[in-house]
């Protein structure tokens, strides 16, 4: 498959700071990517990398067949939407979106075209948005209008730039899904899209890149893992995904591999004796490991393990009961599948670990492969 922006071993550092590193990735036309990572991790840098707005210090940076290292932002036919908006606060919208083709010196009647096309797929009414000034819409309407800019200019890559984190919770449900929508109209150009927000990146992304900050403790490369965003959350490849993806994120327990069978890996938990539906190449009798389960597959009630209730919070849809287990070495989270629980703070719950949702990590945070037993997760 021909991809439209390949990045080689890209990497940015400031005098004696790394930010990036060894940056590889690519992202195919049409592909809807999105950057997350703990906040710092470097997610702006690599937007601003790919926009031409800094410069690389290492290796390279090619869009749609061309290496765009030294090209100014203007010459290299992308689009960048700021959480900002970054509008012309004393033009009207239609100047405001009209005003980079302007300087492009297209055709005056071109440019109308372009405007009004964009203001239909944003569904902006020509009319009247058209004519007023920022100060005059509302932050939605305002983010529209910054897409629209973006749109008109008809670039191969659209870069935005968290779009959605000045909107109220309705206003960015509502945005997220037209950008969605956006994405599908748009066809063959490719949108890399940033946020610490997972839901919009679990929703919007076909392709996540998780991000990885540098710190005195990890000094690698700066992609944790990039895949579909099923598979980020049912095969991690390393503990710092596991951890990441996932809200609230998964808990963690310290184990001892006890045996590797054909029903999977034995490990002891606790003096518990857990198995994992995972590949055991990598993994020895006697070797430490971290095991891994979310809260949601958390099963109380019965089961080898016992935790007393902590601490409870009622959503609604689900409760989350915090659990401390019985020698107290341990607080767990599980996430019950509707909103009423009997339990109260104090109680004694059995619960137990199970096999096909067990993820075993080694020492140095690789993930094991899990099994797919269930032929669904093929697709993740
Ligand atoms: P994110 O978008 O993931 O939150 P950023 O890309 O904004 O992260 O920043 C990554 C790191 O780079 C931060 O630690 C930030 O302090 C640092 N950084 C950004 N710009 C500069 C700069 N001009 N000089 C030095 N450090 C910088």
């Amino acid at each position: 498959m021909q991809h439209h922006i390949q990045l080689r071993n890209v990497g940015k550092h400031y005098t004696d700071t790394s930010i990036l590193r060894d940056v590889n990735l690519a992202v195919a036309p049409g592909e809807f990517c999105v950057f997350i990572g703990p906040s710092g991790c470097g997610k702006s840098t690599l937007l601003r990398l790919l926009a031409g707005l800094d410069d690389v210090s290492q290796g390279e940076i090619e869009i749609n067949g061309r290496i765009v290292n030294h090209l100014p932002p203007a010459q290299r036919n992308v689009a960048m939407v700021f959480q900002s908006y970054a509008l012309y606060p004393h033009m009207s919208v239609f100047e405001n979106m009209a005003f980079g083709l302007r300087h492009q010196k297209l055709p005056k009647a071109e440019i109308n075209q372009r405007v009004a096309e964009a203001a239909k797929v944003l569904k902006l009414d020509v009319d009247d948005l058209l004519k007023r000034k920022p100060r005059d819409l509302s932050g939605g309407q305002r983010q529209r209008v910054a897409i629209g800019r973006a749109i008109v200019r008809k670039p191969e890559v659209f870069l935005f730039d968290e779009p959605l984190s000045n909107l109220d919770a309705a206003l960015r449900v509502e945005t997220r899904v037209e950008i969605a929508r956006l994405h599908r109209e748009l066809g063959s150009a490719s949108m890399i899209y940033v946020t610490h927000d997972q839901v919009e990146a679990m929703t919007l992304a076909d392709k996540i890149v998780l991000l990885r900050p540098q710190s005195d403790k990890y000094k690698g490369p700066s992609i944790a893992q990039v895949g579909h965003p099923l598979a980020l959350y049912h095969r991690p490849a390393n503990r710092f995904v596991a951890g990441f993806i996932g809200s609230p994120s998964m808990n963690f327990l310290a184990g001892t591999v006890s045996s590797i069978g054909p029903q999977g890996v034995q490990v002891q938990v606790g003096g518990v004796s857990c198995t994992a539906a995972v590949e055991p190449q990598g993994l020895s009798n006697g070797m430490p490991v971290t095991v891994g389960i979310r809260p949601e597959h958390m099963q109380l009630g019965e089961g080898p393990f016992n935790a007393v209730v902590s601490h409870l919070e009622h959503l609604g849809e689900h409760s989350y009961v915090y659990l401390k287990t019985d020698d107290h070495a341990k607080a767990l989270l599980a996430k019950t599948q509707h909103g009423h629980t009997e339990l109260r703070i104090g109680d004694r719950v059995p619960f137990s670990l199970p096999t096909a949702e067990l993820h075993v990590f080694r020492e140095d945070g690789l993930a094991q492969t899990r099994r797919l037993s269930n032929p669904n997760r093929m697709a993740a």
